[in-house]
């Protein structure tokens, strides 16, 4: 490798430096502040034969500050598959590599690049991470919510009924929820965190991370909708959404409450469903407690 840039005053020794052919490097970029770039991943991208970006337009721009004018090509949702195939062939052929980056922070991590991966492991072809920039670990590691377990959900469904679904099962979860949110959908997104989890569950909201509006909000859920409801600054950027755990386990008895009544009402396979996104509850808990209710439906497939 011939980086242009003189990693010599930085005491990082060459060899950690090396790239090898063939292969593909999972690239960190910033999430807003150029400077968020490291050592290793600017002498990645100046160093591979090409680099595969969500929109090279975009990408452009982040490179051309650090003097870097490596080959972009696209690699989106839509050609992924397509541009798999070829790459896999020429990296092989040619005894490329290449570097994978979206328009910010971690590939993969609510961004394209998951079949590239696989097809290069499936092909034998060495996938090696750059780590850096990523907004979920960003937003934790400010949030001051508990990090010793978390679950990284995205994005939420869109519409309502599917995005109260997923807020019921995940309602009794004992680990720190991350979530990513788009400014138009934050207002809704937290009601409906509010009317799910209620209004005293610990959360925050990291907004703008590593950007001029940087801000962190941090309280219960209820006052933290109004905060973002009281203030058109607050709607606007990027947001990570952390709710904390659940402490609260599901009551006692409270699958069979709900399926003694549901099933006065519907049969055993509506029963489950309306039970879930209301309980939360697993499916097998609530079928179990609907054996216990001691109606006979047997022939319903769970
Ligand atoms: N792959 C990226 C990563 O590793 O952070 C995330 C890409 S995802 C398409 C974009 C979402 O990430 C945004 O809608 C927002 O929820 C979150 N995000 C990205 N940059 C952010 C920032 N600077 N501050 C807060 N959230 C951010």
């Amino acid at each position: 490798m011939n980086p242009k840039h003189d990693t010599s005053s930085v005491s990082v020794p060459t060899e950690e430096l090396s790239i090898e052919r063939p292969g593909v490097y999972v690239v960190a970029t910033p999430i807003g502040n150029l400077g968020d770039l490291g050592i290793r991943g600017v002498a990645t991208l100046d160093a591979v034969d090409f680099i595969l970006s969500e929109d090279t337009r975009h990408s452009r721009k982040l490179l051309v500050p650090y003097g870097i004018d490596t080959k972009l090509e696209p690699l989106h949702d839509y050609n992924e598959d397509r541009i798999t195939r070829r790459v896999i062939t020429q990296l092989m052929e040619k005894h490329e590599c290449c570097a994978l980056i979206s328009d910010a922070g971690t590939p993969l991590i609510s961004d394209p690049g998951f079949a590239l991966v696989k097809g290069a492991f499936d092909a034998g072809i060495p996938v090696l991470a750059v780590p850096g920039p990523c907004a979920v670990t960003a937003a934790l590691s400010v949030a001051a919510l508990p990090t010793d377990r978390f679950a990284f959900e995205g994005f939420l469904p869109s519409r309502a009924h599917a995005r109260a679904e997923r807020l019921a099962e995940l309602r009794h979860d004992p680990r720190t929820l991350v979530f990513f949110e788009a400014p138009h959908r934050i207002l809704a997104t937290l009601t409906a965190m509010k009317a799910t989890f209620g209004e005293d569950r610990d959360a925050a909201i990291a907004r703008e991370l590593t950007k001029k509006f940087e801000s962190l909000y941090r309280g219960q859920l209820g006052s933290l909708l109004e905060r973002v409801a009281s203030d058109p600054n607050a709607t606007r950027g990027e947001f990570v959404i952390m709710v904390a755990a659940s402490h609260e386990k599901p009551a006692v008895g409270e699958a069979e409450r709900v399926m003694t009544i549901l099933l006065e009402e519907m049969d055993r396979k509506a029963a489950i469903r309306v039970a879930m996104a209301l309980t939360g509850l697993r499916r097998n808990e609530l079928y179990q407690a609907a054996l216990r209710d001691g109606r006979s439906d047997d022939d319903i497939e769970i």
